[in-house]
């Protein structure tokens, strides 16, 4: 088959709220974005609309006093992304070239030049692998087993009951902390003896009475019904290897989240966990006419709204770089579109071709 070739000034990769909002501000911006979505995938984890189609009740969304579900909230995202005009594309993109501008893109008998490229690619929780764990109707994911205390926490399934939390990291210390507010006790189940989490984080977890620690132990199985939801785990002590069946009324996976980067690999800055590096005042990538927004850039809020707002700020960003207009990289510097570069300091632009001229507005000669 012939490759066909798309040109486009916005490119968009990913469809959670991040995302779908870059599409919703560039699109009224009439700069006609290309979304593209992956297409789902359980290989490769792929969900498109987000972490939120994995989620039950979103109550903390702001406008929605009554709270809605997470599929329905990225649907009503999707909805009014189209109703400016955002093209949607559902194709893996296998590479990408981000070494000149345009942009190269490269899928499934498709290449997609942009000139600028908003990656909205997300993070996926690390899943256990364990019999029990998958989303329903194969497991209890969206059925008493979540990634998300925040998200599913406070919901009633969870109210007064006992719950486990997996994991030994500052995500595990939050996430039972946060659950004490709701569960009648929580079990820290750990594969270690040795927390991960940071002293602060692990001394709120100690101190607090309704958290119980559970060591060098890994949970097997997680067990229920569909009707009632998770009612017990199978849990293995991995010094004895003893095993035995522990009742428990949900499962919180904390074992970590990976953003979805490796696309990007050795062309955009990353942190040690592979998080992409953003200018602290922009959306900015190292590449200029690159922005990343949401969970790819972010590990520490991680939330719909934090995502959406920051999918709101690339959608700018891109605009002002396709208008000629100066955006703050993470370097320090301010980069055009035609590849001037403005210092730190502001005193100086460097030209494309290595020229330093002052960024002084020309004085306008005064009559008397
Ligand atoms: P971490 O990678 O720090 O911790 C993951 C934990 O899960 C570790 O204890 C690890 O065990 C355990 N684990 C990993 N894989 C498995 C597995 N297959 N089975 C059982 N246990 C497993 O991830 P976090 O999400 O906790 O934190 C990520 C980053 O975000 C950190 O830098 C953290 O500091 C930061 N963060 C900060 C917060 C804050 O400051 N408020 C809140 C949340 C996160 P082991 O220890 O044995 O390797």
């Amino acid at each position: 088959m012939a490759t066909q070739t798309l040109k486009r000034d916005v490119v968009i990769i990913g469809s959670g709220p991040a995302g779908l909002t870059a599409a919703i501000y560039s699109a009224r911006a009439s700069l006609k974005p290309l979304l593209i979505d992956a297409p789902p995938d359980a290989e490769k984890q792929t969900t498109p609309g987000g972490q939120l189609m994995i989620t039950t009740e979103v109550e903390n969304y702001p406008g929605f006093a009554k709270g809605i579900q997470g599929p329905e909230l990225m649907e009503e995202f999707r909805k009014q992304a189209e109703r400016f005009g955002t093209e949607f594309l559902e194709t893996w993109i296998r590479e990408v070239d981000l070494s000149e501008r345009p942009f190269t893109l490269y899928g499934d008998d498709l290449v997609i030049k942009t000139e600028t490229l908003i990656v909205a690619s997300g993070a996926s929780a690390q899943w256990l692998g364990i019999p029990g764990e998958a989303k329903v109707p194969h497991g209890f994911g969206g059925n008493g087993v979540s990634a998300c205390a925040t998200c599913d926490g406070p919901l009633p399934a969870f109210r007064n009951k006992p719950l486990i939390v997996v994991g030994g990291g500052d995500t595990a210390m939050e996430e039972a902390t946060f659950l004490t507010r709701y569960a009648s006790r929580v079990y820290v189940v750990h594969r270690r003896d040795k927390l991960r989490a940071s002293k602060i984080m692990q001394d709120k977890a100690f101190r607090n009475e309704k958290i119980e620690f559970i060591w060098n132990t890994a949970v097997e199985e997680i067990l229920g019904t569909p009707e009632e939801g998770v009612t017990a785990v199978r849990l293995r002590n991995l010094h004895t290897t003893a095993e035995h069946t522990f009742p428990i009324s949900g499962v919180f996976v904390a074992i970590g989240h990976k953003p979805n980067t490796q696309l990007f690999r050795d062309q955009l800055d990353m942190d040690e966990k592979g998080y992409l590096i953003t200018s602290g005042k922009s959306t900015a990538t190292n590449i200029p006419g690159v922005f990343a927004s949401g969970d790819v850039q972010d590990s520490v809020y991680r939330q719909a709204v934090t995502a959406a707002g920051t999918g709101c700020m690339a959608a700018i960003d891109a605009e002002r770089f396709l208008d000629h207009l100066p955006v703050a990289m993470p370097s320090g510097e301010e980069v055009t579109i035609e590849g001037e570069h403005i210092t730190p300091d502001h005193e100086a632009i460097i030209t494309p071709d290595g020229h330093m001229i002052p960024n002084k507005p020309e004085l306008v000669a005064q009559e008397d």
